[in-house]
């Protein structure tokens, strides 16, 4: 039985790892995308032209109408998604928690556990029916231990630590599971803002001495996906070279 992955976030950086990965693992593949149409396209067409049944879909994970919408284009292209993985996040930028306005709060909060809580609850209604299924949700180290200056993005990334433990237990008896993977400091666009000097900083804080790559992060995601993964849920697994000790 072919299994169908949905990851949200596909475009770029760690969830365009995570739908190649996948891909090469013989998934079919949804790439869903929000504002880089073209980049998801590309890589759909790259997977496939790999043998692999990828398609690329337009969603802003905030707005549930759209991600149901989506869900309803996915089932007919490629079937009911089994695998779900829950990618696609942002971070505002760093400041004091006083100065953080509604808007900045509630977009955060609407795409990184939104975001997740409407794909969870499309997909839910199969993965019961088949009593299987595999969420993989991305957290963060920050999630874990929190983050000065960046109240939002922790607090929304802890919500997915939540999210994902209290999950696990409810839906357990029905054999589906839900995991977290927390990257540490991972080279994409959304490291792009701090410069060379902070990243270098940060690469020699990690024991491991470097910052992460998509593909690090990608193989802990597919391992918790898979049937490899068959007795795991419930758990948070920290890809961080060490960061967090
Ligand atoms: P990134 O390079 O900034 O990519 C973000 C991805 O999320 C893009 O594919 C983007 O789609 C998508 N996205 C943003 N807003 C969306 C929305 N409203 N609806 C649908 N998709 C949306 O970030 P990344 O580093 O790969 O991060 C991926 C995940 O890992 C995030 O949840 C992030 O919080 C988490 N994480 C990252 C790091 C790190 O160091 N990089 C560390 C810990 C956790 P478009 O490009 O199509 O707009």
């Amino acid at each position: 039985m072919t299994n169908v992955a949905l990851v949200t976030g596909g475009s770029r950086g760690i969830g365009q790892a995570i739908a190649r990965t996948l891909g090469g693992r013989g998934y079919d593949v949804a790439i869903n995308y929000y504002r880089n149409r073209a980049t998801a396209e590309e890589l759909a067409e790259e997977l496939r032209r790999a043998g692999c049944n990828a398609v690329a879909f337009g969603a802003d994970m905030a707005n549930s109408s759209e991600v149901d919408a989506m869900f309803h284009t996915i089932e007919t292209a490629l079937g009911p998604v089994d695998t779900l993985i829950n990618n696609a996040g942002i971070a505002p930028p760093s400041g004091l928690f006083q100065d953080v306005d509604d808007e900045t709060w509630n977009r955060a909060f609407a795409v990184n556990v939104g975001g997740m809580r409407s794909a969870i609850h499309r997909a839910l209604p199969h993965m019961l029916h088949e009593k299987r299924g595999s969420i993989v949700n991305i957290s963060s180290i920050w999630g874990l231990r929190g983050a000065s200056c960046e109240t939002v993005y922790a607090a929304t990334k802890a919500a997915v630590i939540g999210l994902t433990r209290s999950l696990a237990l409810e839906l357990a008896p029905s054999s589906i599971r839900v995991n977290a993977v927390a990257p540490g400091c991972i080279k994409t666009d959304m490291l792009s803002t701090l410069g060379p000097e902070t990243l270098a900083d940060l690469a020699a804080q990690t024991p491991l001495g470097r910052l992460g790559t998509p593909e690090d992060v990608a193989a802990a995601v597919a391992f918790l996906a898979s049937d490899e993964a068959a007795f795991i849920t419930g758990q948070i697994l920290t890809v961080d070279g060490g960061f967090t000790g």
